[in-house]
């Protein structure tokens, strides 16, 4: 559907209450801590069991809900994670929401609950950044980071699929993410997603089944686990929140999505072109620890990162698997190093969008 009938929908249908006092003074830009702050407003609407109403764009602030809420009770709850960054002529721009429009709907089917139309997550992120654009933070690295979520609004604690929807979208104006170089650890005791499971779905659950394990590989001094599948335990599947890629010699290997265990990453897609561009060969498919230990040893492993929107990438110094170690210097990285600097130019508007992934605001 053409841009520009979707947000004539979307000016139709979402009511606009804008703020008297903005909280914009109150932030320091220089100094942003993730997910603390949040913009003026905010995009609310609900779904009564057959359709989206009362979409309204209104000041930032709290949900009131009922403790028999399904959604904390079942978990029947998903979201996105976008970025919106300022082009040279200070408009606002979002990298490729359609790709996270697609795996949200995507994401909302695996978890039983209604689709979201474009007017409501495509328009109402436009018309909500457009209303917001002095949130959108211009420093090197900085963006505004914008979660769209779905939760169940049943208030009922039986075990059933709610009839009733809450959609929203809050955004949070972040600082650079400074890519310090990550200590792997392969967990094999602990899965984080199975063939048949909801691995590839954005949902809430899958998120709180990763924090235990976690928490315990950070002990020993690991960032962040690569968890690898269920069965053997040593086909890799994605790195923290991260979906991962291995260069052997001039190949890119990342895990291919058939199984439906991992995310399907926006980044990982990007990052895909971008390896092509650079000459490199990629391959999606199946790759275990065991051929990243051996092309190790054969001095054929050149680099291993995670992607991800929150890093963008994120390089691997280290990997741990039972009494395997592998070292890597991050400071060698040409590959990763010109692919980042690649997609940031992009989507700051300082390289030719030439595969159109920004998203115009307020056109
Ligand atoms: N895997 C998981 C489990 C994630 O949470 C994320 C972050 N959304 C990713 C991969 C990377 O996806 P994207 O590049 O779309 O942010």
């Amino acid at each position: 559907v053409a841009k520009s009938t979707v947000k004539e929908e979307a000016l139709q249908k979402i009511k606009v209450t804008k703020t008297t006092h903005s909280r914009l003074s109150e932030v320091d830009f220089n100094n942003l801590v993730f997910g603390k702050k949040y913009a003026d407003h905010m995009l609310v609407a609900d779904f009564d069991g057959k359709e989206w109403k009362n979409a309204e764009i209104l000041p930032f602030q709290n949900f009131s809900v009922s403790p028999s809420n399904a959604a904390w009770h079942y978990g029947q709850a998903i979201f996105e994670g976008i970025k919106a960054y300022k082009d040279p002529q200070d408009n606002p721009m979002i990298f490729r929401p359609y790709d996270n429009y697609r795996r949200f709907n995507l994401s909302a089917e695996r978890m039983g609950m209604p689709e979201v139309p474009e007017w409501l997550f495509i328009g109402g992120m436009d018309i909500l950044i457009d209303l917001d654009r002095d949130w959108v933070p211009t420093g090197p690295g900085c963006s505004l980071y914008l979660r769209p979520f779905m939760i169940a609004a049943d208030e009922f604690i039986g075990v059933r699929p709610s009839d009733t929807y809450r959609f929203a979208i809050i955004n949070s104006p972040s600082g650079p993410y400074f890519n310090k170089p990550i200590k792997l650890l392969v967990q094999d005791k602990y899965v984080r997603a199975f063939p048949g499971g909801v691995g590839y779905a954005k949902a809430a659950g899958n998120y709180g089944g990763t924090m235990y394990p976690t928490m315990q590989a950070k002990k020993q001094g690991y960032d962040q686990i690569l968890w690898v599948d269920g069965y053997e335990h040593k086909y890799l599947q994605e790195c923290g929140t991260m979906n991962v890629f291995v260069i052997i010699g001039n190949t890119a290997i990342t895990p291919d999505l058939e199984q439906g265990t991992i995310l399907e990453g926006v980044t990982r897609a990007s990052v895909i072109d971008l390896l092509k561009d650079l000459g490199l060969t990629v391959e999606e498919r199946p790759i275990s620890i065991d051929e990243v230990v051996t092309a190790y040893k054969n001095g054929t492993l050149r680099e291993v990162f995670g992607t991800g929107t929150a890093a963008a990438l994120a390089y691997v110094e280290q990997l741990d698997y039972l009494d395997t170690q592998i070292k890597l210097d991050t400071t060698t990285y040409k590959t990763g190093a010109e692919v980042i600097r690649r997609l940031d130019a992009i989507r700051t508007g300082r390289e030719e969008d030439t595969r159109n992934w920004n998203y115009q605001v307020g056109e």
